[in-house]
């Protein structure tokens, strides 16, 4: 049987919307004083876009087969990315066969070694694996998660990042995750309204439901380990991101600082097998939260699970929408997902991808059953306008 050949790669670019889901209008919860590492510059504490968190955009990668089939998928990135993309990337794609994803990954990332190894060259290397799997699967009629092995549970079960977990309980949400309003440049004020925001809402959503604090980076050993400590009285689940992520010396010691039974978590912003072996072999946390748009793929996100799963870690996924969900309902260490509450008020589901994708399945009641639907099962919105900077 002949199966299609990959006939041409491109990289679009929109903006407002999509992936990049920090390119929002001021009045949403997701850009409102949240504590960052710019947070020692006054000038950048109140809103993230004011040092340029939006400033990529999203990423589309389209690569089309020898049948006429497209596979799409989308990451952070923009313009950049999109050069990489088509400048880069799409020699190693162009006239392969779409079932070498292996290679593919192999050639892309060591090509791009001297100028890549994280950051805005694996993002688009994510984005071209995820568009090759979506090719994959609308070839074979599968959706992406039986190609990966199949379901190991019935649905996928959800907690909410957003500003308000006692909405997300009412929602059928099994915890809620709150963005970190102060970091230590705030001094001991800043460290006692985070310590009342977590305590006021401990009292509207009860003792069993899951709280957990986001720091977004923006924290030092000292002061995360005072705020875990200070935490413990309103059982706070986790502590997510609390150090820079090349602070893997910091993350070992904050692991043994926190209270027992309260949980470590990284990783968002690390990329590859071989970031997160150090995240793994130096014990830095109890929970990894790849982003599959930005850790390599779903091609990389396999090594990096089953290297986890070996060390009796578990692997959460940042966000990512249809991404991650295909990939958290295969494997048994990745118990539930990650949802990213999009309403500027948090008030209600809302799809993440909005409005860039289209049939994104989004959780009733905190949970979801995937569709069958062939690849990632999205589509793109024809409403949208994708720019194509660069051809090659
Ligand atoms: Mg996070």
């Amino acid at each position: 049987m002949s199966f299609p050949s990959i006939k041409q790669v491109r990289a679009f670019v929109v903006h407002g919307g999509g992936a990049d889901y920090h390119d929002q209008g001021s009045g949403h919860w997701i850009d409102d004083h949240i504590a960052t590492p710019m947070s020692r510059y006054p000038e950048y504490r109140q809103s993230r876009q004011s040092f340029g968190i939006n400033v990529l955009g999203t990423l589309v990668v389209e690569i089309e087969a020898s049948d006429g089939t497209v596979g799409f998928a989308v990451t952070t990135g923009g313009e950049p990315a999109a050069y990489i993309v088509e400048k880069h990337l799409a020699r190693f794609l162009e006239g392969a066969r779409v079932t070498d994803y292996e290679k593919i990954w192999d050639q892309m990332f060591f090509s791009t070694q001297f100028y890549g190894r994280k950051g805005l060259v694996v993002n688009a290397i994510s984005g071209v694996d995820l568009a090759l799997w979506d090719l994959l699967g609308k070839l074979r009629q599968e959706p992406v998660y039986h190609l990966l092995g199949g379901a190991v549970r019935e649905e996928l079960q959800f907690y909410a990042t957003g500003s308000r977990p006692d909405l997300a309980q009412k929602m059928g949400f099994i915890g809620g995750k709150m963005p970190l309003h102060h970091g230590p440049a705030e001094g001991e004020e800043g460290l006692r309204k985070n310590i009342e925001e977590l305590a006021e809402m401990r009292a509207r959503v009860g003792d069993d439901f899951w709280l957990m604090y986001d720091c977004w980076m923006s924290l030092d050993l000292n002061y995360a380990t005072r705020l875990a400590r200070a935490a413990q009285a309103h059982g706070l689940k986790w502590i997510e991101e609390a150090l820079n992520p090349d602070d893997y010396w910091g993350y070992r010691d904050l692991k043994k600082n926190v209270p027992k039974g309260m949980l470590v978590t990284t990783g968002e912003h690390e990329a590859t097998r071989w970031g997160f072996r150090m995240l793994l072999e130096m014990d830095c946390c109890d929970i990894i939260q790849p982003d599959v748009g930005w850790c390599g793929g779903v091609t990389e996100l396999i090594r990096i699970s089953a290297m986890a799963d070996s060390r009796g870690v578990m692997v959460v996924p940042h966000g990512s929408s249809v991404y991650s969900y295909h990939f958290v309902i295969t494997r048994h260490n990745s118990p539930f997902a990650e949802f990213l509450m999009m309403a500027p008020k948090a008030d209600e589901v809302v799809p993440m991808f909005s409005p860039l994708l289209l049939d994104e399945p989004v959780p009733v009641n905190g949970r979801l059953k995937l569709p069958d639907t062939p690849g990632f099962g999205v589509r793109l919105n024809p409403a949208c306008t994708l720019h194509r900077p660069y051809t090659h």
